[in-house]
């Protein structure tokens, strides 16, 4: 088996204790790196001066070597908070209107690229399978194509691909989507994303369209494919039935005092319609009278990329919404909202997804959204709770069984918390079941095996990846340096 190698912008290395503060994205891909050996190469989250920038930070944990580099002051502006974050991420998430193009950015962004390609060059070996993750490393394929490298080279997307009249509002999108072209394997989410690229292609006149996911580029062909992510479904179930015997869970159990939970999971970030969510939740308070007292929001939202502007404006307008909502329908013993601007671990988490009646997924646009996800898989078989999901994140194409909303419906939303809250206890376990299924049938390494063998043009064989120890589900995945 071929060694693998994965770059990612950032690197969840393990502790001094081995574990690795891991989301099942994290634990799937160091199983593959173990199983075959392995190298992970990333951004050490650390920035420094230029002349400061030293040689790789290697560490080593059984068969997987990390190779870490700190990037420079203007290397994090330009490339990380500018063009990856307020271009890229705007754009593939539909928000045209957040985009802040400049040129400093873009050339930064490039540029960074290029380091991580010369940072990557001496470590690679002839027969290496290369995997690199999303939006920040779209040209690195290119750049290592530029020095001579032949190996199989992959590439994921996490998050959306947009349609080509937005893609193509940006600058620079030839290069974006030539640069693509350098890789055999291109990953999305959904089929959707992957049609939107194709699109895109065909709109620019780029390669040829061979068959659904076959493509072509001067003398180079392509698969562009769609490989839903997952979650490690078992293993979540288990750390959320295990929680029911933590203190937090019974302090939570106790200060609801008889009312049902209702949870929102959203990193602090525009495209998750957390304001829009809020509305939606004050309308169904308000159009439901009786409701009021009986039901508690409690809306975790861990504030993420603070350093960009956008970011530091909508964490003041969510505070604020949240209290014009508590200080106009709650009473002295009543909190509508219980409104958290911290990161929680998963064991905790997984908690309190099972001890809520409903839960509010609504993203104006997600690549998949595994908070949908776990949630399902942290219900209880007797008694599940109520998944309502936006039909514009990833994950709806498999939770077909959740209640789909339109987020920017906000009476819609409102009546399909209502519908969500009544339903029986039979619609509520035949919705569960379909969609556990689902989450069993394409778990965390599903997918990782998925992409592995089409990279690898034939190995591993499905189910090769070791499962993880339960250790491992702790923490939050970074890898993409949300
Ligand atoms: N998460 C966490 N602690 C928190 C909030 C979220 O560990 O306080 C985890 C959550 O369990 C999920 C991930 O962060 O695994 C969020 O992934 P998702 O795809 O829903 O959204 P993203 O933040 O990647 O856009």
């Amino acid at each position: 088996m071929s060694r693998l190698i994965v770059v990612s912008n950032r690197v969840p290395v393990p502790d001094k204790r081995g574990t690795a503060p891991a989301g099942g994205l994290a634990v799937a891909l160091q199983s593959a790196l173990e199983a075959r050996g392995g190298l992970w190469l990333g951004w050490s989250g650390q920035s420094s001066a230029e002349e400061a920038i030293g040689p790789l930070k290697m560490l080593k944990d059984g068969n997987i070597d990390y190779a870490l580099t700190d990037l420079t002051e203007r290397d994090v502006e330009e490339y990380y908070q500018g063009f990856a974050n307020r271009v890229l991420w705007p754009i593939c998430h539909y928000r045209l209107d957040l985009a802040e193009y400049g040129r400093r950015e873009m050339t930064g962004y490039f540029r960074v690229n290029r380091f991580f390609a010369s940072r990557l060059l001496p470590l690679i070996e002839e027969d290496d399978l290369i995997w690199i993750h999303d939006y920040h490393l779209i040209p690195l394929a290119s750049e290592l194509r530029r020095h001579g490298v032949r190996n199989r080279i992959g590439f994921f997307l996490h998050i959306p691909w947009p349609s080509p009249d937005v893609f193509l509002a940006m600058p620079v999108h030839d290069e974006i989507l030539t640069s693509l072209t350098a890789y055999d394997v291109l990953g999305f989410q959904t089929a959707h994303d992957r049609e939107n690229f194709a699109d895109c292609l065909a709109r620019q006149g780029l390669g040829e369209r061979q068959d659904e996911e076959h493509f072509s580029m001067g003398d180079r062909t392509f698969i562009a494919r769609h490989y839903p992510i997952g979650i490690e479904t078992d293993e979540f179930a288990t750390l959320a039935q295990r929680a029911a015997e933590t203190t937090l869970h019974k302090r939570m159990l106790q200060s609801l005092d008889g009312k049902r939970l209702i949870i929102g999971v959203d990193r602090l970030d525009y495209s998750k319609g957390i304001t829009q969510r809020i509305d939606a939740f004050e309308t169904f308070l308000t159009r439901h009278p009786d409701s009021q007292r009986q039901v508690t929001l409690l809306q975790i939202t861990p504030k993420s990329r603070s350093e960009v502007p956008e970011y530091e404006a909508m964490q003041r307008a969510v505070a604020e919404q949240a209290g014009r909502v508590n200080g106009a329908l709650g009473t002295v013993d009543w909190v509508p909202i219980r409104y958290v601007n911290r990161s929680l671990r998963r064991p905790a988490l997984a908690g309190l997804y099972r001890m809520a009646k409903l839960a509010l997924v609504t993203p104006l646009r997600d690549g998949m959204n595994l908070v949908a996800k776990e949630f399902v898989a942290a219900q209880s078989e007797e008694d599940p709770g109520v998944l309502l999901l936006s039909r514009f994140a990833g994950a709806a194409q498999e939770l077909k069984d959740a209640i789909l909303v339109n987020p920017y419906d906000v009476e819609g939303t409102a009546d399909a918390m209502a519908r969500a809250l009544a339903l029986p206890v039979e619609e509520r376990r035949d919705r569960w079941r379909s969609m556990m299924k689902a989450l069993r049938a394409n778990d965390v390494f599903t997918w990782c095996d998925r992409f592995l063998r089409d990279l690898s043009t034939g190995e591993p064989k499905a189910g090769a990846l070791a499962r993880p120890r339960m250790a491992a589900v702790g923490g939050r995945t970074p890898i993409s340096g949300a």
